[in-house]
């Protein structure tokens, strides 16, 4: 494996385990695919108890020395591999296009938003400072000290391979733990990437470790009593089950779930841009973020104005092969989740939704195998409807009309989910009061997907995260780290016998 990461050199796809592929026989696989094509490109090993058990026994040597390594030099390696992911970005962009789909742009956008993070994590010697007072008692001070936890694992959705990984590992390694990444058996290859430039940069073996698979992998890391914490990125059922499962095996855990996205367009919003954010924000790598917008929620008479504007701009979208120049939107990342978002493009229409634009039949010359659905548009939704409730996942944009602010804040705070939500207007007062009136993590004022900057943390409420702690910034550091309070006396020299020559001062 090279971290170039074509298809002859994929072939097979094994974890990586102290520094090194990992050798051992394996009982499982699963298939990769080039979702373009619709066929499948490599397999990749499925991990049991005993591999996840190696891994945490390497991590577990591994760990001691480098939570003893001193910052300066832990935060070299991490400047060194930040170098090396600045410079291999299209490299690494080319491994996502090939197993997600996403077209190259985005998928160099993922390595860029990323790379912030670890940007973030070269700063750890000032994340991690402690507070310090002086004599609290008489010759008596007090300080506090921030410490790895050990061995910690991260768990992680297809969707983006390589952002949300560094949302997790950068962090947790600059602060002296073991990391073991399960990433998503859909697309591992480019945490072998991540790997194997760790490795040029200098990470002692053991420091980072990627074990593939699926639910008996997930298990086994949840059921070893090595990890000390995990946090998880994927579906909320998936989520909810991790957080109960691994805080009960008395892991500090952090699981973000799903979501649906709304975008409330006020009607004096500029329509231009609201169209513009709605056509990127909805249908951007394919629907497939976490902070895609799937719910436009137009107020008064907005829509009639504004679908026209959206309807369009998808008229004039590319769909096509993610490596091609001018494809704007790739496919869908596996067959089977195809057949589900076209299921519910089925139901929206059965519900009574009107269809307004129908990808269902888009096929790509050369790649009729692939994983392809054109943009899809609802109009006049209703909350009852599956395509209103469900997380679908996909390029499918749903329409729900309301005549009040009000009627749209309700709305919103009504969904089980709570990710991300945005507000288009250019009522500085409305916008206000909407940000402090809506119950979601993350909230965009005429920005349709408001992902913090590194060093603030991502996370979104209710059924979108569980547990306490948001993803990387500031949460992070306290999420990867635990404090303790040292309350310290030194004897005087001064209340004993012995005169040291200490200066005597009164
Ligand atoms: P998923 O929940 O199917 O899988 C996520 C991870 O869990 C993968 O590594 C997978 O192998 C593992 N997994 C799957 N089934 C499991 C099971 N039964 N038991 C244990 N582990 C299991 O999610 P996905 O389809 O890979 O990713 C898409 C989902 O992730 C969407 O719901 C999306 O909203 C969500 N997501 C959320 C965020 C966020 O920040 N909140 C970010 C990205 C993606």
């Amino acid at each position: 494996m090279t971290p170039s990461g074509t298809q002859t050199q994929l072939g097979t796809i094994t974890h990586w385990i102290g520094g090194k592929p990992w050798e051992g026989s394996v009982a499982r696989w699963g298939d990769v695919y080039d979702p373009a094509l619709g066929e499948p490109t490599a397999r990749v090993a499925f991990a049991d108890h005993a591999v996840v058990d190696e891994a945490v026994a390497v991590a577990t040597q591994a760990q001691k020395s480098w939570a003893r390594t001193s910052l300066a030099a832990r935060t070299r390696i991490m400047f060194a591999f930040r170098e090396l992911i600045e410079r291999r970005k299209r490299d690494l962009a080319e491994v996502l296009t090939r197993e997600h789909g996403k077209v190259l742009s985005d998928a160099v956008g993922e390595v860029n938003r990323g790379l912030e993070v670890i940007e973030f994590a070269c700063g750890l010697p000032h994340l991690i400072k402690g507070e310090f007072s002086e004599n609290v008692s008489t010759d008596v001070d007090s300080y506090s000290i921030r410490q790895p936890l050990g061995v910690v694992a991260g768990i992680t959705p297809f969707n983006f391979p390589a952002m949300v990984p560094m949302w997790m590992f950068p962090i947790a390694i600059a602060a002296g733990n073991a990391f073991i990444l399960k990433p998503s058996e859909k697309d591992p290859s480019a945490s072998l990437f991540c790997a194997q430039l760790f490795a040029e940069a200098g990470l002692p073996p053991g420091v980072f470790n990627v074990v593939h698979g699926d639910k008996a992998a997930v298990d086994a890391i949840l059921a070893h009593p090595g990890i000390q914490a995990v946090s998880f990125v994927g579906s909320t059922p998936i989520a909810r089950a991790i957080y109960e499962n691994g805080t009960r095996q008395g892991k500090r855990v952090q699981a973000l779930g799903g979501a649906k996205n709304h975008m409330v367009v006020l009607p004096d919003a500029d329509l231009e841009l609201a169209a513009d954010s709605a056509v990127n924000a909805g249908y951007g790598s394919t629907g497939q973020r976490c902070m895609a917008i799937s719910v436009l929620v137009t107020v008064g008479d907005t829509a009639d104005r504004l679908l026209p504007r959206i309807q369009d701009r998808l008229r004039r979208l590319k769909v096509g092969p993610g490596l091609e120049a001018t494809a704007e939107m790739g496919p869908l990342v596996t067959k089977d989740h195809l057949a589900r978002v076209v299921s519910y493009v089925e139901q929206g229409e059965k519900s009574g939704a009107s269809l307004i634009e129908d990808g269902r039949r888009t096929t790509i010359a050369g790649h009729e195998r692939g994983f392809f659905l054109g943009p899809c548009l609802f109009d006049k939704v209703t909350p009852d409807m599956s395509i209103y409730s469900d997380e679908i996942f996909g390029p499918v944009l749903s329409v729900v009309r309301v005549e009040t602010y009000d009627e749209a804040l309700q709305l919103v705070n009504a969904n089980a989910y709570a990710n991300g939500v945005a507000i288009f207007t250019n009522d500085g007062g409305a916008a206000r009061r909407f940000q402090n009136e809506v119950q979601v993590g993350m909230v965009g004022i005429n920005v349709p997907i408001p992902v913090p900057v590194a060093y603030y943390s991502f996370g979104g409420w209710k059924s979108s995260l569980f547990g306490d702690a948001h993803i990387y910034g500031r949460e992070g550091v306290q999420f990867y780290t635990r404090g303790k309070v040292v309350t310290s006396r030194w004897p005087d020299p001064r209340h004993r016998g012995v005169n040291l020559g200490f200066p005597q001062t009164h």
